[in-house]
């Protein structure tokens, strides 16, 4: 799987697969929010996303 950066996600998906789409916040001005300092807005690029997609299939 693809994973770039930090990845959050609530408690109760903790058992749900993740593909991830894209990575970072393309707003970034939230002045309370540190959840993405250091890494940059990035949409993941499509063969990465199939081969996440063609993992998943294959494992779940
Ligand atoms: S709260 Fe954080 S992650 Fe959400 S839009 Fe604002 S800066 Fe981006």
């Amino acid at each position: 799987m693809h994973f770039t950066g930090q990845v959050w996600r609530p408690p109760f998906e903790a058992q749900n697969a993740l593909l991830q789409i894209t990575s970072g916040c393309m707003h970034h001005k939230c002045k309370f929010c540190s959840l993405y300092d250091g890494t940059p807005f990035r949409m993941s690029p499509m063969s990465e996303i199939e081969e996440d997609l063609a993992e998943l299939h294959r494992d779940y």
